[in-house]
C-alpha cells in the first residue's frame, strides 16, 4: 500500500521565542487509511493539519503528500497541487454565501479546468448521495448547519482528491447532525478515501477513524490499539 501522507522530523514554530508548535512529528498515513488526530486544545492539531493541507510550511522538516513534497514547491504550485489533490471540511463550514449549494460544491472543479459537464454530474452525483439534492439550488443562508456541512463534504470531494481532511466536521453541528457527518465519514473510509480527521471527540474517532494518535504538546504519538 502506498503513503498518502509522509511527514519526516516536522517542526513548526511560530514565533521566534516560546516553545514550538510542533516538534519532530513523524507520520505516515497510508492509503485507505483514516486517521484520528486528537489531542487538547493548543496542542498543535490545527498546526498539524495546516501544513498537511500545504495552507502552512513547516519551519524544518519535510511534508510529502501523495507523492509530492511540499516544501518545495513554490506558493502558485502549492495551490495548484491542494486544489487537485487535497480535500478539505472545516469546521465552520467556509461556503461562499452568494453561490447556491451546487454552485458551491462546483468551485473546486472550476478552479482545477477540466470537463464542465462531468463536474456537474459529479456534483449532483455526490449531492444526491449526501441527501442534499431537494437543497442543491439553495443558498447557504438558507441552509441548516449539518446540510451546510454535508455541502462542504461534497466540495471537498469533487476533484476525487488523493487525501480528505477534516478539523473537528462535527464541532459546529448539533448532536443529530453530527452522527450523520460521522456516518458520512465512515462511509468515505469504508469505500478507501484515505482521510486525516482532527477531533477531540473520541466517539468521532471509534466510528471513522482506522488509526488514533494523539499530539500533545506538539509532539505526536501513535495510539496503539488495546
Ligand atoms: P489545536 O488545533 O490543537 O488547538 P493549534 O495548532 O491551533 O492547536 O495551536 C498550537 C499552538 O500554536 C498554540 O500554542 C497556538 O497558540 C499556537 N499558534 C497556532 N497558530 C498560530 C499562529 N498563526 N501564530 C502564532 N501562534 C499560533
Amino acid at each position: 500500500m502506498s503513503d498518502v501522507v509522509r511527514l519526516r522530523g516536522v517542526g513548526k514554530q511560530y514565533e521566534s521565542a516560546g516553545p514550538p508548535a510542533l516538534a519532530d512529528v513523524g507520520l505516515t498515513v497510508a492509503s485507505g487509511e483514516a486517521l484520528a488526530v486528537m489531542g487538547p486544545s493548543g496542542s498543535g492539531k490545527s498546526t498539524l493539519l495546516n501544513l498537511i493541507a500545504g495552507l502552512d510550511r513547516p519551519t524544518s522538516g519535510e511534508v510529502e503528500v501523495a507523492g509530492t513534497v511540499l516544501n518545495r514547491l513554490s506558493e502558485k504550485a502549492l495551490a495548484r497541487f491542494r486544489r487537485a489533490s487535497i480535500g478539505i471540511v472545516f469546521q465552520f463550514f467556509h461556503l461562499l454565501e452568494d453561490l447556491t449549494a451546487r454552485d458551491n460544491v462546483l468551485v473546486p472543479a472550476q478552479l482545477v479546468g477540466g470537463n464542465r459537464r462531468a463536474a456537474q454530474a459529479r456534483a449532483d452525483e455526490l449531492l444526491d448521495s449526501l441527501g442534499l439534492t431537494a437543497r442543491a439550488d439553495a443558498y447557504p443562508s438558507r441552509l441548516s448547519g449539518g446540510e451546510r456541512q454535508r455541502v462542504a463534504v461534497a466540495r471537498a470531494l469533487i476533484n476525487q482528491p488523493s487525501l480528505l481532511l477534516a478539523d473537528e466536521p462535527t464541532g459546529a453541528v448539533d448532536a443529530a447532525a453530527g452522527e450523520q457527518i460521522m456516518r458520512i465519514l465512515q462511509d468515505l473510509s469504508r469505500s478507501g478515501q484515505t482521510i486525516l480527521l482532527v477531533t477531540h471527540d473520541p466517539d468521532l474517532a471509534r466510528q471513522c477513524a482506522t488509526r488514533t494518535a494523539e499530539v500533545r504538546d506538539g509532539r505526536l504519538t501513535e495510539q496503539v490499539p488495546a
